[in-house]
């Protein structure tokens, strides 16, 4: 289906709330000392195809979507070079259908052994090989709120469990897949305390207890590996917390309501 372009009024606002808030970004990573420049996921749930080619006109690439379904749809009526990210709860039953999306960026929500295998699977016996591995982050339930989703964080004193597993069977045993990093969604408490956010602590302690656990058990060429590619990414931070995450670390923030406004109720 061909994309009605946005209302100019509307096409207006969304360009006005995205460079408002990628000068957020630049003053968050300006604030820090080191690191890369963060990536600003554009998240489009909900929200119409109409919007998205918007913000593409306007040079946007990286979007996130949370289901499949809306996914393949939007992915199919919109540019080939946009960078579509996978950011909702995965299903093993829908790793095909994600697999088969030749300019998904990257999945940031895997959280299980089976789920890598389904997805190695599934881009294995795709009818058009992907050029490059696909990206996966690894989800991190930072909060320990059970209705989140993510494996336990790791610590100094937890330097293994599930998700030193998980890492390491996508680097040993799934070639079509590249750890890129780990993903986690802050409690909205921490986010609106104003301090530095305990939840995106815990996902850099993750990360450091994360490459020491795989130098020991991958190898250190295993590890040179995954810096050579740039190390091992930290996606975090949403609409109200990603200028404190960016300055606690952040390479990737997924920004939906503050650039498109706020979403319907969940049915
Ligand atoms: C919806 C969603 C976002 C965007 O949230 P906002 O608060 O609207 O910015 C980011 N990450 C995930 C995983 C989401 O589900």
């Amino acid at each position: 289906m061909p994309v009605e372009s946005a209302a100019p009024e509307r096409a207006r606002e969304l360009r006005d709330n995205y460079d408002d808030i990628l000068r957020q970004v630049d003053e968050a990573a300006a604030r820090r000392t080191e690191g890369p420049q963060p990536r600003l996921v554009a998240v489009s749930k909900y929200k119409p195809a109409s919007d998205i080619l918007a913000l593409y006109e306007h040079g946007v690439r990286h979007f996130g979507e949370n289901y499949p379904q809306e996914l393949e749809g939007k992915a199919k009526d919109l540019p080939s070079d946009i960078a579509w990210h996978f950011i909702g709860a995965l299903q093993s039953n829908k790793a095909k259908l994600l697999a088969a999306i030749p300019n998904l960026f990257a999945v940031e929500t895997l959280t299980s052994v089976k789920a890598a295998n389904h997805l190695h699977n599934a881009l294995s016996s795709a009818p058009s090989p992907r050029s490059a591995p696909l990206n996966v982050f690894l989800q991190v339930n930072t909060s320990g709120e059970e209705q989140k989703s993510g494996l336990p964080a790791l610590s100094p004193s937890t330097p293994s469990g599930e998700l030193v597993d998980l890492a390491l069977h996508v680097v040993q045993k799934c070639p079509t897949l590249r750890l890129k990093g780990l993903m986690t969604i802050g409690s909205f408490e921490a986010s609106t305390s104003g301090e530095r956010n305990p939840d995106f602590e815990r996902l850099k302690e993750s990360r450091e207890a994360l490459v020491a656990a795989l130098r020991e058990r991958a190898g250190v060429d295993a590890v040179r590996a995954l810096e050579a590619d740039g190390g091992l990414e930290l996606s975090m931070g949403m609409s109200n917390d990603f200028a404190e995450a960016i300055e606690q670390g952040s390479t990737n923030v997924r920004v939906g309501s503050s650039i498109f406004g706020a979403r319907p109720p969940k049915a």
